[in-house]
């Protein structure tokens, strides 16, 4: 199944669209084989559970992390990692930067709906956040990423992909060497068709690809 789930994506998903595989709950095994049908980026949520994944897999393939980050879990993460799409706040930049050796490639995760209780910076603070961020050392800002509201309809998620892209657009006036707004991260297994519509450069698919998580 995950073979034909990815052929049929590949196919689908036009060049210079970078799909990046959500495999939490997901064995090595799954992994493996999304990796021999194409797959070269894999997102995890969680540091510990892509440890034990990234010990077994390693650098074959690049790995994003895609769920909230704790600011006592920066040093291992900056290890495993190559991309942190969840960076949505000045502290948590300012850890990271503390921890790794190399300027190091953030997303600034966008709360689009401007929700109370989830992660991510409102849009309105977004820019503000960013020209902080900045100032960092070992920083380096490469775009936006947004989750959106929970909608039973893939098609109400739309204004908020829209919100998040004219966002992108309006950073890249930030002039900065550490900024460079290249990467726009929406969409998953439902809603990837319509964030690629809206602007997406990187597309996040779990469930699309290895069917229902257990
Ligand atoms: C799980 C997850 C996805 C993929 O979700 P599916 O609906 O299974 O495609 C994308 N992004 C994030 C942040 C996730 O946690």
């Amino acid at each position: 199944m995950i073979k034909e789930n990815i052929e049929k994506i590949l196919k689908e998903v036009p060049k210079g669209v970078t799909i990046v595989a959500a495999t939490k709950t997901r064995s090595i095994e799954e992994i493996r084989q999304a990796i021999e049908c194409g797959i070269t980026h894999i997102g995890e949520n969680y540091v510990q559970e892509a440890e034990k994944k990234f010990n077994q897999i390693g650098r074959a393939v690049k790995w994003h992390l895609i769920g909230h980050l704790q600011k006592n879990k920066v040093k291992k993460a900056v290890k495993i990692f190559d991309i942190i799409e969840t960076v949505d706040s000045f502290e948590l930049a300012q850890e990271i930067s503390k921890h790794s050796q190399i300027p190091y490639p953030v997303l600034i995760e966008v709360n689009s709906a401007g929700e109370m209780q989830k992660s991510g910076v409102f849009p309105d603070k977004t820019e503000r956040l960013i020209e902080e961020i900045s100032k960092l050392p070992n920083i380096i800002i490469q775009g936006l990423m947004t989750m959106g509201p929970a909608v039973e309809n893939p098609q109400d998620i739309r204004p908020y992909f829209k919100i998040t892209k004219q966002l992108f657009e309006s950073c890249k006036k930030i002039k900065k060497p550490n900024v460079e707004m290249k990467i726009l991260s929406m969409g998953m297994s439902d809603t990837w068709r319509i964030a690629i519509e809206e602007g997406a450069t990187c597309i996040r698919i779990g469930t699309a690809i290895f069917g229902p998580r257990r």
